[in-house]
């Protein structure tokens, strides 16, 4: 019998359907609990064991994203004022990762590298001119692109997307295309669409004081506009009340709710019961209310009894918008933030919470990325990891229990379709700086700036003079990296009506 609990995701071991079924010997699902790092194992598909039997052994997916959130914005990631009661006990009862990633520093190919498992350069998903989709683009996630709910959907899961896409605003690449059997929410960022000619503050000032009709972003429903402008100030508790609606009209059945955050993007907003409870201002309230908002879905898993069998993925899709002042975010002791490729933009406040399997309270220092939440809740869903092209996600199971390591060991820094830095272990190679806005033109360096990140997070002290066997191993790292990447045209540039 072939399975792929533990074969690398890459290996061809693992393109085959499981074939574990009820009748198997007793001893196998034993054997794969072990090998598998304490998860139940995988079961085949939904058409080849019964429903009962699916339901219990596959958990539910629900993964989180927040949009803009920084590594030190939390309380449990040490953030001093802002208060997230109920992100700070899903870390207590889970797994908080220290050097977790997102795909990429902006919005648009992180969003393509957690649903697709590989780096948006592969995917078409990021360009140097565009760096994210907006409302005049013609293109979007390619149909050929497997997500993270086309997996889950073909292993007999219900799936809904609530939020933010940003993938595609139009219909052949909506949430609805791309396996997601629902949608809810705002197709991009929510500072697009901005209105003009308004007596408003003009640049930059209409965010210190916004107002909802700035910005004349839809609402949708499945393909379809119910509410323009979308009234944000809402936005984040309706976002948390059809998370909880999904779980409860999904309950008797394997499920996987992915729900994007607008917020705490730019312009921020927050409903009236949240307006001034922050001591930071209305940054602070709009991460309270989002935190609120995961009390209230927690509790639905909860009352539903589903907490044993529901895996909970709470991260972000790049770090804090800093040339927005206190309407930004913080990156804690990391170096910058959104946009750029140094570790304020890229590394990411993560937790993972299934009580009863994730045991409480740990830290993982393992090195682990967005990516690697398509690999690992693919398998656990007993679904297929695609096997006809690179998948740049891993397996985490173990490190989720924290009985193995990460099998991964290097993260990739992309801005657009260019390499800036590489992390091996500890080690970061930058080979191109560049601020994250304002112009300022990418530096390549002849030899890379190299940081030890474990012993210097902050990205002060260059060691590149003292490790030249780090930097030739990573140029090593590097070459591998190349010779496996085909890069696809991007999604990004090409804007509605235009013509060749
Ligand atoms: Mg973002």
């Amino acid at each position: 019998m072939r399975n792929c609990l533990n074969a690398p995701v890459n290996s061809s071991l693992c393109f085959s359907r499981p074939q574990l079924t009820l009748s198997s010997p007793i001893l196998l699902p034993a054997l794969l609990l072990l090998v598998s790092g304490g998860f139940p194992a995988p079961v085949a598909h939904a058409d080849e064991v019964s429903t009962e039997a699916v339901s219990t052994e596959r958990p539910n997916v629900i993964v989180i994203f927040a949009d803009d959130l920084g590594w030190g914005d939390l309380s449990c990631y040490g953030h001093p004022t802002i208060r997230t009661p109920h992100l700070d006990r899903m870390a207590a009862e889970g797994v908080r990762f220290t050097q977790f990633y997102s795909g990429a520093s902006v919005c648009t190919p992180s969003r393509a590298a957690l649903l697709t498992g590989r780096l948006p350069v592969r995917s078409g998903m990021c360009s140097d001119r565009r760096r994210v989709l907006f409302p005049d683009s013609d293109g979007g996630l390619p149909a050929s692109e497997v997500t993270l709910a086309e997996a889950l959907k073909d292993a007999g899961y219900a799936t809904t997307c609530v939020g933010k896409w940003h993938l595609g605003h139009l219909p052949a690449y909506l949430p609805t295309q791309h396996g997601f059997d629902s949608y809810f929410g705002v197709p991009y960022s929510n500072d697009m669409d901005r209105v003009a000619g308004q007596a408003k503050p003009k640049g930059r000032a209409i965010f210190l004081d916004p107002k909802v009709e700035y910005w004349n972003v839809p609402l949708m429903q499945d393909e379809q506009v119910i509410e323009r402008p979308a009234e944000q100030t809402t936005i984040t508790r309706r976002y948390a009340e059809r998370a909880v609606s999904f779980i409860r009209e999904n309950k008797e059945r394997p499920f996987f709710l992915y729900l994007a955050h607008n917020l705490p993007h730019v312009p921020l907003f927050r409903s009236p019961e949240f307006e001034g409870t922050s001591r930071r201002g209305l940054y602070g309230d709009v991460i309270e209310e989002i935190d609120a908002g995961i009390g209230r879905i927690l509790d639905e898993v909860r009352a539903q009894k589903l907490e044993q069998k529901t895996i909970v993925w709470f991260t972000s899709d790049n770090g804090p918008w800093l040339i927005f002042g206190d309407h930004g975010g913080s990156a804690g002791l990391l170096r910058d933030g959104k946009g750029c490729t140094y570790e304020g933009g890229m590394r990411e406040p993560a937790i993972a919470w299934w009580p009863g399997t994730i045991p409480g309270g740990r830290i993982s220092h393992e090195l682990a990325t967005t990516m690697d939440i398509f690999t690992t809740s693919v398998l656990l869903g007993g679904g297929q990891v695609p096997n006809d092209r690179e998948i740049d996600g891993v397996d985490l199971r173990p490190a989720l229990t924290g009985t193995g390591p990460s099998p991964r060991k290097s993260v990739f820094y992309y801005r657009g379709t260019r390499l800036m830095a590489v992390r091996l272990g500890p080690w970061k190679a930058h080979y191109i700086t560049q601020a994250a806005y304002g112009g300022g033109k990418p530096v390549t360096h002849d030899v890379p700036v190299l940081y030890h990140l474990e012993h210097d997070p902050s990205e002060r002290h260059d060691r590149a003079a003292d490790h030249p066997e780090v930097l030739a191993e990573i140029a090593r790292v590097v070459e591998e990296h190349r010779q496996r990447l085909k890069p696809l045209p991007t999604q990004l540039e090409r804007r509605i009506g235009q013509t060749d």
